[in-house]
Parts: structure tokens; sequence; C-alpha cells
């Protein structure tokens, strides 16, 4: 007698389907419960001193914020790479800066992540060669960064440059499964105005960057599509009201992306004109 090839196939999808659903109801579960335990008074202080940006937030978000963050350190480990012992300054304040992306807004708390790997400075990715590196962000599982570049990176945000909100732009570009700079949106009409934005932007950055301009996002962005999302997410939250101003459309698209409007945060002194 043959054997029923396509019943037992449908019968392995839908067990699968069915471990994947318990997955997500329990992680979405223990979510919810570790939101609620207690946020450490050192931790805020932390934040208070590391992440510019968290004194810029309005306090509902500041308390969201607190959530995302214990929900990252419960389920996120972190590896001291180089020498370096991680300590609980460092884990506080680089969930601190990956968690304001996903405020205000449904998300998979970086289900993809395991680990992130910490270096004391800027590495060598590969011993035989001579590329130094800040950090990467892998598709499948692990961020690496240079803990001097995380606290410099973060305690400027004129410069409109965030090591930590680089790499995990990229996390989430990565998302569904291909780093193209274009992350995971939630209508149709917002791939089709998103294809039309950020590539109209891309080929003004990558033209003016041909031409050696200067300009408010920086050359980097210009390598591939996936270094201008990370770029412009940079920007987004450094400079905001400088991007609101000079690339509207752009703001725009981020704004409705991360459902966010960091440029309605402002504090005097955050952002020179
Ligand atoms: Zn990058």
């Amino acid at each position: 007698m043959p054997l029923p090839l396509i019943p037992i196939a449908g019968a392995l999808v839908a067990s699968a389907a069915t471990g994947y659903l318990a997955w997500k109801n329990s992680r979405s579960q223990n979510h919810k419960k570790w939101a609620k335990e207690p946020f450490p008074a050192e931790w805020i202080e932390i934040l208070k001193k590391n992440v510019v940006l968290y004194e810029k937030l309005p306090e509902w978000l500041q308390k969201e914020l607190h959530g995302h963050i214990l929900i990252f350190l419960k389920e996120k480990s972190f590896e001291g790479c180089g020498g370096l012992e991680v300590t609980e300054e460092m884990k506080v304040t680089v969930a601190g800066l990956a968690c304001i992306m996903l405020l205000n807004r449904e998300s998979s708390h970086y289900k993809d992540l395991r680990t992130i790997l910490m270096y004391p400075a800027a590495y060598f990715s590969d011993p035989d060669k001579e590329e130094v590196r800040l950090g990467e962000s892998w598709v499948h599982g692990t961020v690496v960064l240079s803990w001097s570049d995380v606290t410099s990176s973060a305690n400027d945000v004129r410069d409109g440059k965030n090591l930590v909100l680089h790499e995990f732009a990229h996390q989430l570009d990565q998302e569904d499964g291909a780093g193209d700079g274009v992350p995971e949106l939630e209508t149709e009409s917002q791939y089709i105005t998103w294809a039309e934005v950020l590539s109209k932007e891309y080929d003004t950055l990558v033209k003016r960057t041909n031409r050696g301009n200067r300009t408010l996002l920086r050359a980097y962005g210009a390598t591939n599509p996936a270094e201008f999302f990370a770029v412009a997410t940079e920007v987004f939250f450094e400079r905001p009201k400088k991007m609101k101003k000079k690339h509207p459309e752009l703001y725009n698209e981020l704004k409705q992306f991360y459902h966010l409007d960091p440029a309605n945060w402002g504090h005097q002194g955050w952002e020179p004109d």
C-alpha cells in the first residue's frame, strides 16, 4: 500500500504551525510578565548618563521603554570579546538604545536576535584583513558592537551618528530575511511610498556623495539601500527637526514606520539649526 505522503506532509505543516503559535503565545505572556517587573533606579541613572535620547522622550514613552529593556535583558545574552568584561551598565545602555526603536508599535522584540558581542573598542573582524569595524549586524542572531563607540556616538546626539541605532536598524531590516533597506511595513500602500521616497532620497545621496557635497545624511548611507535605511534611522532620532525640514518625505516615511515623531520631543539645545 503506497504511503499517504500528502496527508503526512499536511500533518507536519499543521504541527509545525501549532508549535510556532504555542511558542509565540508563551513568549508574549512572558513579555507581559517581565515588562511589569520593577525597573531598578540605578538603571534610570545609567540611561540618563549614557542615552541622551532617554531624557528627550515623553514620560509615557520612558515608561514603555523600561518594559522593553526588562524584556530585552531577559531574552538576549551578552558576550565580551577582546578581553572585555560586560557590565550591567553596558547591557542597560545597549538595551536602552535598541529598544527606543520598538516604542509605540507592535514589534517582535528583535525575535531573531540571541547574542550581542561586545568589544572594548574598534576591532578587526577578520585577523587576516586590515579592516577595522565598529559594529555589525548578522542576519541570524548576532549583533557586534564596540563599547567605546556605543557611548561616544550616543553621547553626542547632534552628530547624527549612533552605532546602536544603526546596527539595530539593520536587525529590523533583516527580520523579513533580507537586509535590503525595506523592513516589514504594515500596508501595501506603505511599500509603494517607501520604495518611491527612499529610492529617490538614496539616488540623491549617491549623486551628492559622488560630487563630494556634505549632507545631513552621511556619505556611508550611499553604500547601498540597507546602509541608507540604517543611516537615515540614526538621523531620524538624532537630528529629527533638521531631517523634517530638509527631507520631509523621508521623515514622514520613517515616522510612519516607527510610529514616533521625535521632531516633537524637542528640548532646547538638543538640536542646532
Ligand atoms: Zn551598516
